[in-house]
């Protein structure tokens, strides 16, 4: 049967996290994932005239979490997050793992799990539509800072979800955007894709428009992260013979000191 496509308001909360509204028009549902500012989300809520139903947590970290209590205290919400970091996580009613399916609406919802940034992260897939909140693992041009697992975990996490369709939706953590530009381009100046995108990234952020959502295939074809096989990038790094992993540590380790 047709689904009406799901609505997604995104905003700015802090000084750099998104904030991310999916609401399901056919049941009236109202996602928000992560909850980094309390504020931002009611004013957003607000603007559309939605109602929030659910909390989808990422990971820990407060930027991700700090609004989850006061949320809950205004709405009659459901908060899922990540079974590995049930503990850290404030109010949390209901904890998923990786290849969980759960319904939002009648849209399906698939978690999978991307240790790296942190131990238990998760994202969230909706098959139906193609679309991935990727919060502090994947951003555009990026990748999360590897706060409490090994690179070689990150690269696995990042590969399961290069593994998704081309064409899904990315919604990511943080505008990292335009320094991550900068930085791609140093360790890729050839690629020709990424220089047009550089471009267009100086020219949004002039604006001041937001560089939310990526997709997958765009990030496949310029995300220095996603790269680690791609033989110009090991020619230049002088790495030609190591492995992914260690290509991929190479990277994000010139990205802390860059
Ligand atoms: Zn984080
Ligand atoms: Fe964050």
């Amino acid at each position: 049967r047709l689904m009406k496509s799901l609505e997604i308001e995104v905003f700015q909360c802090r000084s750099d996290n998104y904030g991310v509204l999916v609401h399901d028009p056919e049941t009236g549902l109202t996602a928000t994932i992560d909850a980094p500012e309390e504020q931002p989300i009611l004013d957003a809520l607000a603007r559309r005239g939605w109602r929030l139903s659910h909390i989808l947590t990422t990971h820990h970290h407060t930027d991700h979490v700090e609004a989850n209590l006061a949320l809950k205290e205004k709405f009659d919400l459901e908060i899922i997050g990540p079974v590995n970091e049930a503990v850290a996580i404030p109010g949390l009613d209901n904890s998923v793992m990786e290849g969980d399916e759960f319904q939002f609406g009648n849209h399906t919802v698939c978690v999978i799990e991307t240790p790296g940034h942190t131990a238990g992260h998760i994202c969230y897939y909706f098959p139906d539509d193609k679309i991935l909140f990727a919060a502090d693992t994947l951003f555009a041009l990026g990748c999360g800072r590897l706060f409490e697992r090994p690179a070689a975990d990150m690269w696995h996490s990042l590969q399961k979800l290069a593994a998704l369709p081309d064409e899904t939706a990315v919604y990511f953590g943080h505008e990292y955007t335009l320094s991550n530009a900068r930085f791609a381009i140093s360790i890729d100046p050839d690629n020709v894709r990424l220089q047009d995108r550089v471009q267009d990234i100086e020219e949004a952020r002039a604006a001041g428009r937001f560089t939310i959502p990526t997709t997958i295939g765009l990030e496949k074809e310029t995300n220095p992260f996603l790269s680690a096989t791609d033989p110009a990038i090991r020619r230049n790094l002088l790495m030609e013979t190591k492995s992914n992993e260690e290509v991929f540590a190479e990277i994000r380790k010139r990205k802390d000191n860059f």
